[in-house]
């Protein structure tokens, strides 16, 4: 059984806030460290990781953690495709107590804990506010039961976050007066975690890499994986073979857009798009709100400076385009949107010319309901012969889902 060091990633977090700004000492060091990067094709690393989204950072830098000789290969900036196009919310996973799902939940405030220690200066605690129901599971018993339940949770994994409480009709008018009127049975409020600043959480794991021996190259796709005796050869567009005794393939959507033999393949899911539209509205400057709409989705509002990011919307896609850039919702899609947002919540009235910016990405689709795409609970993880695929559906358990995929490759040789 492998022994897993503990600690975090520590180099960023005793730092102050304003080492955040552009030009920053902690970017400057974090540019700095990019041109140490050397790669060798002459080198056999122990891993080699394809992808610097958030799930291949998380293995890298957990790998490096554990003196395993990593090198990470991304065809454009790390953390720059899905990973910095979520909605930027970090979970504690209350939502999980609806179906009692305990794991999932103590693993989640466990990740949150982490990313609240270990990038301190990129996130912050975000209160979440949701309208109760009159009955059923979302009413104020079950709701006040499952806040119980979750405090414990949340002591049990040292969360410094503040325990959930329950809001009268008459707090919210005070409290959220935009969205009292969405709540006659008052409202929950939980707390979550926001990245402020996604692009240093990669910085910083970058570092951490580099810091711990690990090399990254970026602007390098990869072609091809090839398996050889006692290990793999990774072929990059460009035609330079790398050496690697273990692969992962953390390229989300873009799994399938390198050649990889078909015995190491696993199953491969549906995708699906997901959206996120940026509206030059403040439905409040400090709280995110979720609203469930008619149709079951649940659209959540997260302030973003003076503007807030509503999401999450799925939809099945088609295809997957080449470039993330080319990842956007069409007109049809964010129409669909707008008219089921503001008939949740009509007060808003939102339309295209508020419209300020559309974060889209792709996820794993398990299955396609009436109400729209059902995710995945968590990863889906393959690993043969030393050869592993993440297909990732949380930004949030990044550094979890980096130990279980380390583990299951180094078992699978
Ligand atoms: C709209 C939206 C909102 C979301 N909101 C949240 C949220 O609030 N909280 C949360 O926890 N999760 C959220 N998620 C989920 C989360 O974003 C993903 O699970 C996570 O970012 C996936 O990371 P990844 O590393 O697998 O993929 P990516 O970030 O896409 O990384 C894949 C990398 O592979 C690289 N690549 C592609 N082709 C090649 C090649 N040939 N060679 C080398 N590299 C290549 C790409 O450039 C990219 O950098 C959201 C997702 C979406 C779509």
């Amino acid at each position: 059984m492998d022994i897993v060091p503990r600690g975090g990633y520590r180099w960023i977090t005793s730092r102050n806030k304003k080492d955040m700004e552009t030009n920053s000492p902690v970017r400057r060091l974090a540019l700095k460290a990019k041109q140490r990067y050397t790669w060798s094709t002459m080198e056999r690393y122990d891993l080699i990781v394809i992808g610097g989204g958030i799930a291949g950072l998380g293995v890298a830098a957990e790998a490096s953690r554990r003196s395993i000789k990593t090198l990470v290969l991304e065809a454009r900036q790390c953390g720059a495709a899905t990973s910095n196009n979520t909605l930027r919310i970090i979970h504690g996973g209350f939502r999980y107590l609806q179906h009692l799902q305990l794991s999932r939940l103590i693993r989640s405030l466990n990740d949150q804990s982490a990313v609240l220690r270990d990038f301190a200066q990129a996130v912050q605690p975000l209160p979440c506010l949701m309208p109760l129901a009159r009955y059923g599971l979302k009413s104020k018993i079950p709701v006040r039961a499952a806040s119980l339940l979750y405090g414990l949770a949340m002591k049990a994994c040292r969360s410094p976050l503040p325990p959930p409480t329950v809001y009268s009709p008459q707090d919210m008018t005070t409290l959220a007066p935009l969205v009292s009127e969405l709540s006659p049975h008052g409202a929950l409020c939980w707390h979550d975690v926001l990245m402020t600043h996604p692009e240093i959480i990669a910085l910083a794991l970058k570092d951490h890499i580099t810091q711990n021996g690990g090399v990254i190259q970026e602007n390098c796709p990869v072609a091809e994986i090839k398996r050889k005796s006692g290990g793999f050869h990774v072929v990059t567009s460009t035609g330079a073979h790398l050496t690697g005794t273990q692969v992962i393939n953390a390229l989300g959507p873009w799994l399938d857009s390198i050649a990889v033999p078909d015995a190491l393949r696993g199953n491969r899911p549906e995708w699906c798009k997901g959206f996120n539209l940026i509206v030059k509205r403040q439905i409040h400057p400090t709280h995110a709100i979720g609203i469930q709409s008619k149709d079951g989705r649940l659209f959540f509002c997260v302030p973003r400076g003076s503007h807030t990011a509503i999401g999450t919307w799925y939809t099945p896609a088609r295809s997957i385009p080449d470039h993330h850039t080319e990842a956007t919702p069409s007109h049809d899609e964010i129409a669909a949107f707008i008219h089921s947002f503001n008939a949740a919540y009509p007060i808003m009235a939102i339309s295209v010319a508020d419209i300020e910016g559309i974060d889209c990405g792709f996820l794993p689709m398990k299955k396609l309901s009436p109400q729209g795409p059902v995710l995945y609970g968590s990863e889906i993880l393959y690993a043969a012969h030393g050869y592993g695929e993440i297909m990732s559906t949380k930004y949030t358990t990044f550094r979890s889902q980096a130990q279980r995929s380390l583990e299951k490759v180094t078992a699978s040789l």
